[in-house]
């Protein structure tokens, strides 16, 4: 490919949208506009990224840091969209909102008689837990949904110093909405005092903590009353127990016990379904310097960027496009840099676009029959002799 064919166009500075490195990078090399749009460079690259993904371990070898599961892989980045959890211990991973963890029981307790208390103005468990002098985990949570596709009402609890993830609970009950005051009513609920502890029609639907859990602060069903010492099994149960709750940065592994790390992250692909624009943000974000981008060979659209310095004497273009025309018989892909511009700007723009290999065809190298060779991560260029360029290179992208 030539340089004109694709029309690139690089930026010497970032673009004042970038939110990172990686993006910058991309914009300033051509491969996306300041929209995010691939150029004509950057779909070359996402057409070579889809080829090498008929390669099932493909995204291992991009020689990306990624954190997967069975079912999904993702590149933990600051500016990422997706919370996942992670053990740095058993490399557990999993979306954060999906995510187990060992959870604490209080210490059991024999179970109390019921006694309902009045507790005006204790419309969160913040405010319940003052009011009683009791910690929030010696609560429970009430939260009220109705289901979408039957119009069921359910009735979730969760301890009250925890949060309900709502993913977790659409695996068990499928798609919802809260309920509306007049569904909470129906049921015979209270808002703000509710309790499952004689409802009608109502699915329960408890965290497996609070089957553990003695002596609970709930709603009365009616409207300034809590009930203190609710107990599960005892006063109300539930048709399904599961884990329900959101885990956090912190908390203890499901599998080893180790601390669990929540990172931002980029979300590369969902089984065998790659979302290729991602990879190459997570390849950019991951690999570059200050001067561009330094792709690995198995991800960069070429293996070499080919340029001449326009020579005093020779025809340094002519002999540019013979050797062009060599690497490529040779099976080795070159991306040419035929424009007629200094050299300077020629280098900057090798390093930007990020190519393992650049191969400089000039005057001086060629009176003595050889070009210059720079692999892009290193300072120094070395003389090759033209007969041997093709085994070169070759030796050096094995
Ligand atoms: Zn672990």
């Amino acid at each position: 490919m030539k340089f004109s064919n694709l029309n690139i166009q690089t930026q010497r500075e970032a673009p004042n949208n970038a939110r990172t490195e990686g993006f910058a990078f991309l914009v300033r090399a051509g491969y996306l506009t300041r929209e995010n749009v691939p150029t004509k460079l950057g779909e070359h690259t996402l057409a070579h990224l889809r080829n090498l993904a008929s390669d099932p371990a493909f995204l291992l070898h991009l020689s990306l840091p990624v954190i997967n599961n069975e079912a999904e892989t993702f590149l933990p980045i600051q500016s990422g969209s997706i919370e996942v959890a992670h053990c740095p211990a058993c490399k557990y991973t999993e979306r954060l909102e999906l995510a187990h963890f060992v959870k604490t029981p209080s210490p059991p307790e024999d179970e109390l008689p019921l006694e309902k208390v009045l507790t005006p103005d204790c419309h969160t468990i913040e405010a319940l837990a003052d009011f009683l002098g009791v910690p929030k985990e010696k609560t429970a949570k009430a939260l009220m949904y109705t289901r979408l596709d039957d119009n069921g009402f359910i009735f979730v609890i969760v301890r009250g110093d925890m949060q309900l993830s709502e993913a977790k609970l659409k695996q068990h009950v499928g798609e919802t909405r809260p309920a509306t005051t007049e569904e909470i009513e129906r049921s015979g609920a209270a808002a703000g005092y509710a309790s499952p502890i004689g409802l009608k029609n109502t699915l329960i639907v408890v965290d497996d903590l609070i089957p553990q859990s003695q002596n609970l602060v709930a709603g009365a069903n009616e409207t300034g009353y809590h009930l203190r010492n609710t107990n599960y099994g005892r006063d109300y149960s539930a048709e399904i127990v599961a884990d329900l709750v959101q885990a956090r940065a912190g908390d203890a592994c499901i599998n080893c016990g180790n601390p669990l790390s929540a990172l931002s992250s980029l979300h590369l692909a969902a089984g065998k379904e790659y979302h290729f624009e991602n990879i190459l943000l997570a390849l950019a974000e991951t690999h570059h310097d200050t001067k561009g981008l330094t792709l690995p060979h198995s991800a960069a659209p070429f293996d070499v960027y080919l340029m001449q310095v326009p020579g005093k004497e020779m025809d340094t273009r002519a002999k540019a496009e013979e050797i062009y025309n060599t690497l490529q018989t040779a099976g080795i892909s070159v991306l040419f840099d035929d424009r007629e511009e200094r050299a300077g700007v020629k280098f900057n723009d090798a390093d930007l676009i990020g190519c393992p290999l650049r191969v400089t065809v000039g005057e001086k190298g060629l009176k003595g029959g050889m070009v210059e060779l720079k692999p892009r991560q290193v300072k120094e260029n070395q003389l090759v002799q033209i007969q041997k360029v093709v085994e070169e290179i070759n030796s050096i992208l094995k």
